[in-house]
């Protein structure tokens, strides 16, 4: 009897063993449906051990093998057992992300829903000539795009032609490397040509034979975007991943790449999980973007994953941005990634963005806008150009104060004030979704005369109105986009010149070409620049470069506005000197004299419960059996004192943390694989904890 040892989508660490029906081909990778408990779940079969620990006559059949997706291949079973272990995540639950989604269980019973025999899985890096030739067996299949595209042949040539000699030369640079692991990183300023540059080497991958797997953030996956990589390839066929696609169209995209016939794989987090057996290249564009960050379910970081599957593949990986992550800079400073710079601006006769500075001293009581941001809109109105107006979130959202006691709106389950949405006249909480009408009077005091503070979106949207009667103005936020296409739409509207003034939030800052934008002004940027989260200000940068580079990209003189009381601040002078580099450099030596990463590596012991009391004792248990731990270890972590986050109260739940850090992450990661499973042990049933490794902040 064949034994197959499953793992399942569920809290335990551990994986199942299941006997495996005679004349079923089960092996390693194939996803099967299993009996857990009294429930039927899919699973990855991770092992096929000789035998069993579990006597056999205790151990269950495999349910089904799932016959219409393909089994996960072997590169991705390790890179999942990988993220698995860093993460600290239970390996089923990554491999529920490694696994194309599956269809509905078959209605027939046992092994009489085996549709067709699973294949081998393909995991042979670097077959330039087989995969050339799966690639046209597949195109002659007739789910799948046709023959190839006369262009297909040579597309380097194509996409290469357009390229300047600085674009050409770091093209260059990655395909030269082709075929064995390195790690690039492509730095341009906004408009220089990065996604021509890194297209150009995808391209010439593409020529060899091989697979490329494009990342983008979620946000930057728009219809357009795909539509100009399959251009840029003269219609190679581009199979297109990300978590919103109907389960469907994912599992057709993840057949497609694991038979080959999609030489591109463009897609958000979950998509460094495609099957590609002939891959040559990965790309993380927009490599510092928070959205490579799972947080949700399973965490992990989808940028790091791409390069530890690079290294495992032996193909080189292209990590691109105008404003790299810290982390990524560091590794170029210290020669362990190769440095690509773009410097000029690829449109001919594009200039970069002038950059000009707005005290809000002076602003009328209840205006958000000051009279020279007014006064710069106006004349763009007057010349027909558009304006977009980008506020920084985080402390604009408005909140409801009562004067006369003091009393202010909060949330009844977290420490944090209520927002005041004033077309619904609701109060919500933006961290638990209680929501509730806003009261006539202070429920304290009973005085009718509430007050908003803070401006928000909403009050700018209406000053802006009022300035303004004639203009066209859309307003982008969470509340104006939760529907899907919603921000699709309005941005179509931009491009065909229906909207004169947009507002918003973070979402604009990426994605968009719009060519009569010609100002940016930045407000409420200041909130960030002395929050006590340690990444605030490289991830304000970030998002004003961006922002920034809305301004101008096609012949039009673009300016950039910002509306602060800290123009001398380092932060705004490196954005005016267009000087990312010495900004990065200025940033590091902050985290060296504070130890923060990238010079240390950080892991987050994150606990909540209905009581306090309760968080406390268990934190107080974590600390000391930590020390132990690294004091066993030979001490070279270190470990804080328990702490309460700001946020100390959410959805009802009461949050601690407690901080763990090393110079080494070989060091770290010691500690936590000691230190975990004395955590299991102490059985903490009025407690739910994790410990997140690489933190995005501490708060
Ligand atoms: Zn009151
Ligand atoms: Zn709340």
């Amino acid at each position: 009897m064949s034994v197959a040892r499953v793992a399942v989508p569920i809290a335990a660490r551990q994986s199942f063993d299941y006997w495996v029906p005679d004349g079923l081909p089960v092996l390693r990778g194939s996803v099967v449906r299993v009996g857990v408990g009294a429930r039927t779940l899919v699973g990855v079969v991770v092992e096929m051990p000789r035998e069993s620990e579990v006597d056999p006559t205790r151990l269950r059949p495999i349910v089904e093998l799932v016959g219409d997706v393909a089994p996960v291949p072997e590169d991705v079973l390790r890179l999942a057992t990988f993220a698995a272990d860093y993460y600290g995540q239970p390996l089923g639950s990554i491999l529920a992300c490694a696994a194309p989604p599956v269809g509905a269980a078959s209605r027939r019973s046992g092994v009489r829903g085996v549709t067709k025999p699973a294949r081998a899985p393909a995991a042979s890096a670097g077959a330039s000539s087989a995969g050339a030739s799966a690639a046209s067996t597949g195109a002659s299949s007739t789910e799948s795009p046709a023959a190839p595209h006369p262009g297909w042949h040579d597309p380097g040539a194509r996409v290469g032609g357009a390229l300047n000699s600085e674009q050409q030369r770091a093209a260059h640079a990655v395909t030269e490397t082709l075929g064995r692991f390195e790690t690039f990183l492509l730095h341009g300023v906004t408009g220089s040509g990065k996604t021509e540059t890194y297209l150009a080497a995808a391209a010439e991958a593409v020529a060899r034979g091989g697979q490329v797997l494009l990342l983008v953030p979620e946000i930057n996956l728009t219809p357009q975007l795909a539509a100009r990589v399959a251009a840029a390839f003269g219609g190679t066929p581009v199979g297109v991943l990300h978590s919103r696609l109907a389960a469907g169209a994912r599992r057709t995209t993840w057949r497609d790449a694991a038979e080959g016939r999609a030489r591109i794989v463009l897609g958000t987090r979950l998509a460094v999980f495609a099957p590609l057996p002939w891959l040559g290249l990965i790309v993380v564009d927009e490599e510092h973007d928070d959205s490579y960050r799972q947080e949700e379910g399973v965490r992990y970081h989808a940028r790091d994953l791409a390069i530890v599957r690079a290294r495992e593949r032996g193909v080189p990986v292209v990590l691109a941005s105008a404003t790299p992550s810290l982390e990524s800079f560091h590794r170029a400073e210290v020669g362990a990634y190769r440095l690509l710079c773009l410097g000029a601006r690829a449109v001919p006769g594009a200039r970069p963005p002038s950059v000009r500075f707005v005290t809000n001293r002076g602003l009328a009581a209840g205006a958000v806008v000051a009279a020279p941001v007014l006064e710069a809109i106006g004349e763009r109105l007057g010349r027909a150009e558009q304006s977009l107006v980008f506020v920084n979130r985080r402390g604009f959202s408005p909140s409801l104060l009562c004067h006369a006691c003091g009393w202010a709106a909060c949330c009844p389950h977290c420490t944090a004030r209520l927002v005041l949405h004033r077309e619904s006249r609701e109060l919500r909480c933006h961290h638990c979704g209680f929501a509730r009408r806003v009261a006539p009077a202070c429920p304290t005091c009973g005085n009718q005369d509430l007050t908003p503070v803070g401006a928000g979106t909403q009050r700018l949207e209406e000053q802006l109105s009022e300035r303004f009667p004639q203009a066209r103005i859309a307003r982008v936020d969470r509340d104006t986009t939760t529907r899907r296409g919603a921000f699709a739409a309005v941005a179509q509207r931009v491009s065909s010149g229906e909207i004169d003034i947009l507002v918003g939030t973070q979402m604009l800052a990426k994605g968009h070409d719009f060519p009569r934008l010609t100002l940016v002004a930045v407000l409420g940027a200041d909130n960030a620049l002395y929050s006590a989260d340690f990444r605030a200000t490289e991830r304000l940068f970030a998002q004003l470069v961006q922002v920034g580079g809305r301004a101008g990209r096609a012949r039009l003189a673009g300016e950039v506005l910002i509306q602060t009381d800290f123009a001398e601040h380092p932060l705004f002078q490196a954005l005016c000197a267009q000087d990312y580099q010495s900004f990065a450099r200025t940033l590091l030596a902050e985290r060296r004299a504070a130890d923060l990463p990238p010079y240390s590596h950080l892991a987050l012991l994150e606990a909540q419960g209905r009581s306090r009391e309760d968080v406390e004792r268990f934190l107080a248990d974590a600390w000391r059996l930590a020390r132990e731990a690294i004091a066993a270890l030979g001490g070279r972590c270190e470990c804080f004192p328990p702490s309460t986050p700001s946020l100390a109260r959410r959805a009802g739940l009461e949050r601690g943390h407690l901080l763990v850090q090393s110079a080494s992450r070989r060091d770290l990661h010691a500690l936590l694989r000691a230190w975990r499973p004395e955590l299991e042990a102490q059985g903490a049933r009025r407690v739910r904890w994790r410990v997140d490794v690489d933190p995005a902040d501490l708060g």
